[in-house]
């Protein structure tokens, strides 16, 4: 498989470490608030690559940490505890908020298909391991006190910028939020490994250390949870471009200076969605979520879809048009799939089925060209092989695909045989709820349940399934 490699800034064949293993770290979220769906481009991005990894017969190991604690509204290290923030806003405690957001955040993953990593660490849970790797540091020299915190020494390194082919407004986010100076830090690129500097006395999660109390940086948190759990070589590092610095250039600073080696060798970034008025930002407050593109009734697996037409690595613009165009073909897809289950007949071609699952393979080898992934799905759908072919082929592809294919085939199969009751009743519930008669909808509703089916509003009608 080739992928393009953000530390070298070409295409590379990917060579894990270890032969017919992989180790994949992915930044995870910061849960002071729900992940939004840019977010979620990421997550899907990366859960794509680690599935097919798996598919060509990789034992994979996925980890990825929590940020519940050390990371500022600016990534430069100044402005407010986001952790913190979350939960002032909401009036709770902030491992509530903690709890809460990470709770959320999984239960979209879910609906996107996206698979939970192997290890999944809250960075509040290592805290110890951060003291020792810090101590460490400081004892070999890569790390100083200043002002009560300590900072790694930027300086020491022979290149610290090591990924140098961003465009300015990818780095926008995090490097421009906050402007003011750390007067503590001797070289401007330095960065906090733990803090205890009286500016967040009002921060609620602090541990002792022997610096004195106080919390984490953001960034030593990722090294730390990355090399417990996944050694000293580690494959593939994800995470949204915005990371590539200063997060992950800093990972890269720590984890080399404390291994005195070089850490690792392939830096996936996905690059951003953006909306027409500019990208999509958590600490704004406006964004678009999983449970809001719900409530208008789109099938999640629909935006996972709509992420798929796009190479992970152009920025991608959300809008309703878009993702209206979106449902449509993926509606195409399934419907299409949904008349070839109905034939059963005949034995699966080899040939047909060697030619169209090298499209597959050949697109996501290439970079993991996820749009040219799709086009191989209807290559299948429209070629003249047998459908026995085609379902084993779609059973295969969605194993990475994740867009539930046949499962919602299968829907739309059994949907012909609702019994008339239940039709009857649908129809009186969509005379009731145009009447504004939601009592009585409520009540059509719970007799339908009673017959053992669910009915659901959706973007393309009502859809009714058996429960
Ligand atoms: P956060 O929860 O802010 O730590 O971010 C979680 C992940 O989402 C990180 O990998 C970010 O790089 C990524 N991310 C942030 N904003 C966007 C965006 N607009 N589009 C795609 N990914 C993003
Ligand atoms: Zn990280």
């Amino acid at each position: 498989m080739q992928l393009y490699n953000s530390l070298t800034h070409k295409k590379e064949k990917f060579i894990p470490h270890e032969q017919g293993k992989t180790s994949i770290y992915t930044c995870g979220p910061t849960v002071y608030h729900y992940a939004h769906i840019g977010n979620l481009r990421t997550y899907i991005m990366e859960d794509i690559l680690e599935k097919y990894l798996r598919f060509t017969g990789l034992e994979v190991t996925r980890v990825m940490n929590i940020t519940d604690v050390g990371h500022l509204t600016s990534d430069g290290d100044t402005g407010d505890d986001k952790m913190l923030k979350g939960a002032k806003r909401e009036h709770k405690t902030v491992m509530e908020i903690a709890q809460f957001y990470t709770d959320a955040f999984f239960s979209d993953c879910k609906k996107l298909n996206i698979k939970t990593p192997d290890v999944v660490v809250p960075a509040t849970s290592y805290i110890d391991e951060f003291i020792r790797v810090i101590q460490v540091l400081i004892d070999k020299g890569y790390a100083y006190e200043a002002g009560g915190n300590i900072y790694f020494d930027t300086s020491k390194l022979e290149k610290y910028y090591v990924f140098n082919d961003f465009r300015e407004e990818d780095l926008a986010v995090g490097v421009r939020e906050g402007v003011e100076e750390d007067s503590n830090k001797r070289n401007k690129a330095d960065f906090v490994l733990w803090f205890t500097k009286s500016k967040f006395d009002s921060q609620e999660l602090k541990w002792e250390s022997p610096w004195g109390v106080g919390y984490p940086g953001w960034h030593i948190e990722c090294s730390c949870i990355s090399m417990k759990n996944l050694g000293e070589y580690l494959d593939i590092h994800c995470g949204g471009i915005d990371n590539a610095f200063p997060h992950h250039t800093n990972e890269i600073a720590q984890s080399e200076a404390y291994l005195g080696h070089e850490w690792c060798n392939y830096w996936f970034h996905v690059h951003h969605l953006n909306t027409n008025s500019g990208k999509m930002s958590k600490s704004k407050g406006e964004f678009l979520t999983i449970s809001l593109l719900e409530e208008k009734g789109y099938n999640p697996v629909v935006y996972r879809y709509f992420c798929l037409q796009s190479h992970y690595r152009k920025s991608l613009v959300f809008d309703w048009d878009n993702l209206n165009n979106a449902v449509t073909s993926y509606n195409k897809i399934i419907e299409k799939t949904a008349l070839l289950l109905n034939d059963t007949s005949g034995d699966i071609d080899s040939t047909e089925y060697n030619r169209l699952m090298k499209n597959f393979t050949d697109a996501l080898d290439n970079d993991l060209n996820t749009s040219l992934a799709i086009t191989a799905l209807y290559d299948v759908l429209k070629s003249g092989t047998n459908s026995v072919t085609k379902i084993a082929l779609i059973k295969e592809f969605d194993k990475v695909l994740g867009l539930d294919i046949i499962e919602n085939a299968v829907k739309v199969n059994q949907g012909e045989e609702i019994p008339a009751e239940v039709l009857e009743l649908v129809e009186e519930r969509k005379s009731a709820r145009k009447e504004k008669n939601f009592a009585l909808a409520d009540e059509i509703r719970n007799k339908i349940t009673a017959l053992g089916y669910e009915v659901r509003e959706t973007r393309q009608g009502v859809e009714i399934r058996k429960i």
